[in-house]
């Protein structure tokens, strides 16, 4: 065995598979994969091998079908086949929500270049003769996909990775992880020691335990899994083709043709967590017991829905555990405070998946960067409120929930609440309606008394539409308070601290007394976040970001290396906040605070610490609302004094509460874009406009070079604002930009404008159809809407209401 290695990969499943191949791939020669016992044994080797290409992410889709194309390609390198059924497949829809959400998988997989339509049952039926048609009302046709063979799948990507020099030690089981001063590994195993730069974590059902050898807890946990083998169909016999992968949603099966019959599995609710606490070391190419008296009522589901299978028997049961993170989607990255050490784990779909995973993976590692926004597969969405108790219950939800769709006004509600801010109680006694961002409890909309404080999920406007339309009117038109605490909050100080932010940000720092609105880039010149520093003295600045990328961006700014006399510290639960908006916010605050608040003393991104109330506070002049606004912070221990003040403050001023929802549209009345929806590490400086924030004078920062080539040429694309035609549900997200019958762009985020009267939809267009006036076309749920580009906001287009 080799004593030494650029890269050790932990674990010989299809995943670490692919990262082997693509780090031999990117060039990395002397790349080890060391695998406990024989290639596969995981979870892989019983894997049904089906694949697809949708995922509710537009960049994961990619990299899924970039998965299913790249099965070709090993297979030409290695001379292994991968066993590849690329049949296609069927989704069935049995409601409306179901066909809905068809509808717009079609919408969004025309930019994705994914071959889609809806087609009538009696089509579905040519695909799969077992659909017994009263049972659903449409189906969805898709090219891409169908199944592959897991094992001749897993050996191609090790095979080629060889003939491109990667290595593979077999029966060799790491036991030990120790890093050396100078970053780099020591990868302790059965058969000895290997000196490794970087270590990956690629060992599936055992990830969590490779974790604990290095301190960390990592969210996933397996499942276990049934499915089924039927005898041969009669109504499969003498067909020239196979039946297709398909998708029942309301009945949670998925089925396709195995030699002369059926493969049919479930993900039931109520479905049983394997190995709990610790994975058995000694598993190996095994399988579970079987547990047909719990699942019979899941798949008698299927024997209706598709009859001729409940006339055959049952050849074989297949019941094996894979791994889940607390969402479903995989854990890749590197790990924050752990230099060298990635992750690509908790992969439930490792043949659809495993191939972009090794992608972007290989990428970060050779490149020092994914090569496009993975935010939503990268490990650092999860922070430290992912406790073995919180992944213990999201993983079974989420498990249940495989085949029920995700509703974009739902959300889930095991493991709440974890976080919740000092004013939760009160919040929820206003009548608010939570929702959870990066674990902490935060309020969407606020039902009045006599308004029920739930909606039923849909793809189409709900119960909260009025509520949030009067919640948004009462800003424009009074004043309204905006619970800040669930935005990430970090503290740098020191007295390098100015020096150091000028490298990491592309704006300009503001002065003491002033606050800032500050992109960050990579060194590609993509925007990795959006956020705003208020400085509070030379020496001490406080950072505002999104909060779901609290850890990503604290990740970023430690890989950014602060020099000694700089203190970086979140500030996630040491500050609380309230943002008040609205032409009377003004009158409200000035009951509260000493300082004068008049125009010309605290102008637009003024920042001050105070007292407001009872409370001592960091106050800026900000927001996200496009009225006079402000901003306050406190500790936790004075939230509670800080609201009530501002409660009564407010009363004779028609102070109402409002929450993200009608937040969401107020935004993007003022075209603003947000981090994470508009704003990723997709889109570069130009493209989202936020070049305007950017001081290209000052001294070196990072992505500069790139920001300043792409000033000389101009950017590719824009992010725009566009006005839809009216009809009865908005753009959720991902739907395809059209002009002249081509995609040329994509959704990022909509709402419905209530002040504006407007549908809006935020998206990129190609720079030369970022004009006033230019007209798009957006299939919203099945209809072709049109889309016309707003470069000025519909409200307020010369900000006299922020400046007021
Ligand atoms: C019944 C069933 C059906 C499925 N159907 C599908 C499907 O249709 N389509 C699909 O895409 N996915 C399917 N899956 C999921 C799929 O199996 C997984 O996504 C995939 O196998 C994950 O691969 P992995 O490489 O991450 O993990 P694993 O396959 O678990 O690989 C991890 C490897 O790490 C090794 N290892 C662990 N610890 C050590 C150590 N200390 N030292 C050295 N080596 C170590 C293990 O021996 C193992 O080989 C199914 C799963 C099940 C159970």
């Amino acid at each position: 065995m080799n004593s030494s290695a650029r890269a050790v990969i932990i674990g010989g499943g299809v995943v670490g598979a692919s990262v082997l191949y693509h780090l031999a791939k990117a060039g990395w020669k002397d790349v080890l994969l060391v695998e406990k016992s024989e290639l596969t044994s995981g979870s892989t080797w019983h894997a049904a091998g089906g694949m697809h290409t949708f995922n509710g992410e537009a960049n994961i889709s990619r990299l899924q079908k970039y998965t299913i194309d790249l099965y070709r390609e090993i297979e030409s390198i290695s001379g292994q086949s991968c066993g590849l059924h690329p049949n296609g497949g069927l989704m069935l829809a049995a409601n409306q929500g179901e066909l809905d959400s068809l509808k717009l998988i079609c919408s969004r997989a025309r930019y994705l270049g994914m071959e889609t339509r809806m087609i009538c049952l009696e089509e579905a039926r040519q695909f799969n003769p077992l659909i017994d048609p009263q049972y659903f009302i449409g189906a969805l046709w898709r090219a891409d996909g169908g199944h592959c063979d897991p094992s001749g799948t897993t050996h191609a990507y090790v095979k080629a990775a060889r003939t491109l020099g990667a290595s593979v030690e077999r029966f060799t089981r790491v036991t030990a992880l120790q890093q050396r001063r100078d970053g780099s590994w020591d990868v302790i195993t059965d058969k000895g020691r290997i000196h490794a730069q970087h270590v990956v974590n690629c060992a599936g059902l055992w990830a969590r335990e490779i974790g604990h050898l290095v301190g960390l807890e990592l969210p996933v946990l397996a499942m276990e899994h049934h499915y089924l083998l039927t005898e041969d169909i009669p109504e499969l016999a003498g067909r020239a083709k196979e039946f297709v992968n398909t998708t029942d949603y309301s009945g949670e099966i998925y089925l396709r043709q195995e030699r002369g019959g059926a493969l049919i599995g479930t993900y039931e609710p109520n479905g049983i967590v394997w190995a709990p606490v610790k994975t058995p070391e000694d598993f190996s190419m095994q399988l579970l017991p079987d547990d047909f008296e719990r699942l019979a009522p899941y798949f008698e589901v299927g024997f209706r829905h598709f009859p001729a299978l409940g006339r055959v028997g049952i050849r074989k049961a297949i019941n094996g555990p894979f791994t889940f993170a607390p969402d479903g989607n995989p854990l890749v990255g590197p790990v924050r405070g752990l230099p060298n050490f990635w992750v690509a784990c908790a992969v439930m779909a490792g043949f659809s998946q495993g191939g972009g995973i090794g992608l972007v993976l290989s990428r970060w590692m050779t490149e020092g960067d994914p090569g496009q926004d993975i935010l939503s597969m990268d490990v650092s969405r999860f922070g430290s409120f992912a406790t073995p108790k919180y992944t213990s219950i999201k993983v079974p939800e989420n498990y249940a929930r495989r085949f029920r769709l995700a509703y974009p006004n739902e959300e889930l509600p095991a493991a709440r609440p974890v976080r919740r801010s000092p004013v939760y109680a009160q919040l929820l006694a206003r009548g608010a309606v939570m929702g959870a961002n990066f674990g902490l409890e935060h309020a969407l909309w606020f039902a009045p008394p006599g308004i029920e404080p739930r909606e039923t999920p849909t793809y189409r406007r709900s119960e909260a539409f009025d509520v949030v339309g009067q919640e948004c009117r009462a800003v424009r038109a009074r004043v309204g308070l905006y619970e800040t605490t669930n935005y990430g909050k970090y503290e740098v100080t020191g007295r390098g601290a100015r020096a150091w932010l000028d490298r990491v940000f592309a704006s300009r720092i503001p002065r003491p007394g002033r606050l800032g609105l500050a992109p960050m880039l990579n060194p590609a010149g993509r925007v990795v976040g959006d956020l705003s520093i208020a400085c509070l003295a030379e020496d001490r600045f406080l950072i505002v970001g999104s909060g779901f990328a609290e850890e990503f961006h604290l990740r970023w700014f430690e890989s950014a290396e602060p020099p000694s006399e700089v203190f970086l510290r979140s500030a996630a639960s040491t500050l609380a906040g309230f943002s008040i908006a609205g032409p009377r916010s003004r009158a409200l605050l000035q009951k509260l605070v000493r300082i004068d608040l008049s125009n010309e003393a605290f102008r637009l991104f003024a920042a001050k610490e105070c007292a407001a109330g009872f409370a001592p506070v960091i106050l800026t002049r900000a927001g996200f609302t496009g009225e006079l606004g402000y901003e306050l912070w406190t500790t936790p221990d004075f939230a509670v004094s800080l609201y009530e003040d501002l409660c009564e403050a407010g009363q004779d001023l028609g102070l109402v509460h409002f929450g993200g929802r009608a937040l969401s549209s107020l935004r993007l009345e003022k075209n603003y874009g947000s981090f994470n929806k508009d704003f990723r590490p997709d889109y570069t400086l130009g493209e989202t406009g936020l070049d305007r924030f950017v001081d290209f004078s000052k001294g070196d920062f990072t992505g500069q070079a790139a920001a300043l080539a792409e000033r000389e040429v101009g950017p590719k694309r824009r992010f725009v604002v566009m006005q839809v035609q009216e009809g009865d549900a908005d753009v959720v997200g991902f739907e395809s930009l059209m002009k002249d019958g081509k995609a040329v762009g994509y959704v990022t985020s909509g709402a419905y404008g209530h002040c504006v009267d407007a549908s809006l939809a935020a998206g990129y267009v190609p720079a030369a159809l970022a004009k006033e006036g230019e007209n798009l076309e957006i299939d919203i749920l099945g209809e072709p809407r049109r889309a016309t580009v707003r470069l000025q906001p519909l409200y307020d287009p010369q900000g006299m209401r922020l400046r007021a």
